[in-house]
């Protein structure tokens, strides 16, 4: 029907430019979340000389490039992380349009994917899930599920909650056995709220992709000699990957594994 296609390309084109800006403010969120700033005052500002950005100085993408990623007042190399995590978001952005359509279900899984791409930079840089980005967004997960109904409402609970006790089950073996911290309170809530929006079928395939990739990079940066067996690896941005393999791809991960066995 070319009526709907022209819906899905016109909404493809607009995701684009709509995950650029959101991007943009994430990587606000992520400087200025952990540091207890507030979310709009000031403006932008450059880290280094504290000069505010002009709004065509700020303008995601375009502008690094156009300034060739230095701060036009005092010259300071703008982090490469900053159009990172914009084209980032934008991508997640198109591939869910694409994925989803446009639909409430797509409005809930923008808003959780952009939560998970902030969780996983701070956790990157401050070794913690604050409760505001996991905790306090359960609540935005079930109501999803009851307004959309995908997931049900009951798969959306037993997610939250088995996600929750799967991952402090794990922390309290490990330490006993260990006696090493794996996993904190803060992957606690952020396997939580992956239920809650996901559904506890697609919430295991995250936790299991995530164990994996976080298992397999561990041990080749340990015999690549980069880390020692001391070092803490944040589990955050493994669960965060996890979860969008699962939201994109999950359910051919468990026909296919549940292929395996017949
Ligand atoms: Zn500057």
């Amino acid at each position: 029907m070319p009526v709907d296609l022209s819906l899905k390309s016109l909404s493809a084109i607009v995701s684009v430019p709509l995950g650029l800006a959101v991007g943009s403010f994430l990587n606000v969120c992520i400087w200025r979340i952990p540091r207890n700033e507030s979310l709009a005052f000031p403006g932008s500002h450059c880290p280094q000389c504290n000069g505010p950005i002009a709004w065509y100085d700020n303008i995601p993408l375009v502008s690094f490039v156009w300034l060739a990623g230095r701060c036009r007042r005092c010259k300071a190399p703008i982090h490469w992380r900053y159009p990172l995590v914009e084209g980032l978001t934008a991508g997640l952005y198109l591939m869910t349009v694409l994925h989803f359509g446009v639909t409430v279900r797509t409005a809930f899984l923008l808003l959780f994917l952009s939560v998970l791409v902030v969780i996983t930079f701070i956790d990157l840089d401050h070794k913690i899930i604050p409760h505001i980005l996991s905790l306090a967004v359960i609540p935005i997960g079930l109501l999803g599920s009851i307004l959309t109904y995908d997931p049900p409402p009951r798969d959306a609970v037993t997610g939250a909650l088995v996600g929750a006790g799967l991952v402090y089950l794990i922390a309290v073996y490990a330490e006993v056995a260990f006696q090493q911290e794996s996993m904190g309170g803060g992957d606690v809530n952020l396997l939580s709220m992956v239920g809650a929006f996901l559904g506890w079928r697609l919430m295991l395939v995250s936790f299991a992709v995530a164990v994996a990739a976080g298992a397999s990079l561990s041990l080749a940066l340990i015999a690549s000699r980069v880390l020692s067996r001391k070092d803490q690896i944040p589990f955050g941005p493994f669960l965060a990957l996890g979860a969008a393999v699962a939201l994109f791809g999950g359910n051919r991960l468990i026909d296919w594994y549940l292929g395996l066995f017949g």
